[in-house]
Formats: structure tokens, sequence, C-alpha cells
């Protein structure tokens, strides 16, 4: 007996990723998939971590975005190939999004590819993008809720970003309900406490990405 299962949007989506994480591992590169709230500081993380792997790892972005390329603009100045994906309205990337944007580099040259997804806690997650590794971005400020609220964003993650560390003080966070309630939904979760202003634990973060770039055989 034939089951015939889910012919709709999603597997469409999955077609198109299985091309996109074939492309990635014939060159080499190791993709990943950065997702979070608006403001949970995905794009300065970014920054930093360039700043942090500039010379060692040739990396280039992907940055999803509803309308502006405000955030393409601010990866620029960093000197990486970088390609913008405007959504138009929808709130979450998809693989053909990613498809025509991979199209655009030179894939031979590179190790590592950021795909900064559509700030959004939700949809984004639901959609391979045939990246190696999705990482979650959240701010402290957004609430010690957050992770069982929303709770397959940090079941699929292999790492989560705890950032503006800085400002711990100033929140009622409870960072260590806040570490167990992650890692009940995600035993094997790293996770990084990081300040992307003060640049605080991104040479941690940074270390642990190198070592997954390294792991992918050129
Ligand atoms: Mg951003
Ligand atoms: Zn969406």
């Amino acid at each position: 007996m034939e089951i015939k299962v889910n012919t709709g949007i999603l597997s469409a989506n999955e077609q198109k990723a299985v091309e996109n994480r074939k492309l990635f591992k014939e060159n080499g590169v190791f993709a990943i998939n950065l997702m979070g709230s608006p403001g949970a500081g995905k794009t300065t993380v970014l920054e930093k971590t360039i700043d942090y792997l500039s010379g060692k790892v040739r990396l280039a972005v992907i940055e999803g975005d509803i309308y502006t390329s405000k955030d393409a603009r601010r990866i620029e100045k960093y000197g990486v190939p970088v390609e913008q994906i405007n959504t138009g309205g929808a709130c979450h990337l998809d693989a053909k999004m990613v498809s025509g944007a991979l199209s655009k580099f030179d894939l031979t040259g590179l190790d590592l590819m950021v795909i900064e997804n559509v700030g959004n806690l939700v949809c984004p997650v639901e959609f391979d993008l045939g990246e190696d590794q999705k990482i979650a971005v959240l701010s402290i400020t957004e609430g010690d809720d957050k992770p069982m609220k929303y709770p397959l964003l940090f079941r699929e993650s292999g790492a989560v970003i705890l950032n503006k560390m800085d400002i711990l003080d100033f929140t009622d966070v409870d960072l260590e309900g806040l570490r167990k309630d992650i890692h009940i939904i995600n035993p094997d979760i790293k996770i990084f406490e990081v300040s992307a202003r003060t640049g605080q634990g991104i040479d941690q973060w940074a270390e642990w990405l190198t070592d997954r770039v390294k792991d992918t055989v050129k």
C-alpha cells in the first residue's frame, strides 16, 4: 500500500532544500541559518562574528528581510560577499529564495555561508533552506519564557546565542531557569552567553562555529 504524504508547499520547499544542501556539500561550504526575533541582535552578532573570523574563515552572507536592505549594507562594510533577499511581505525565507541568491556567489572560494533569516521566532524554522545547522539568537530582554512558548526553534537549533548579556542586571530574567528550559527542550543544544555590543562571549561562539566549518571536508 502506498501512503501519500504532504504534497503541499513544504515538499516543494524540501526539494529545493535538497538541491541547496547538495550545492553546499559539493563546494565544501558549511551553511548556517540564523534565526530569532526582530531586534534580537542577529545582524550585530553576525558583524562581531565576521570580525572574529576575518582571515581565518572565508564567508559570505545572505540577508533575508521583508522590504529593506539595511542589514546587507551593514554587512557590506566588512568586505564580505553579501546578497539581499527581499521577501516582499513573506515573514520567512524559503529554499527557492536562497537558491536564487546562491547562484550569485562563487561557492568554490567559500568555507561558510551565513543566512540571516527574517526576524521572526515562529515560521522560519519550519522551512528547511538546505543549511547544515540552524542557530537561534535570543536576547535576554525578550524574556525567559520564550523558549517554552516557541520551542520548535530551540529544538531544531544546534546552538543558541543568548545576546545582550551586558544588560542582564537591568532585567528580571532568571538566567538559570532560562538555561534549564532550553535544555529541557533540547538537551544537546550549545548555549553561548554573548553581548554583541561589548563583544563578550563572541570568541567562544565563533570558535565553536569554526570547528563546525573545519569538519566540513573541502
Ligand atoms: Mg538583522
Ligand atoms: Zn513566515
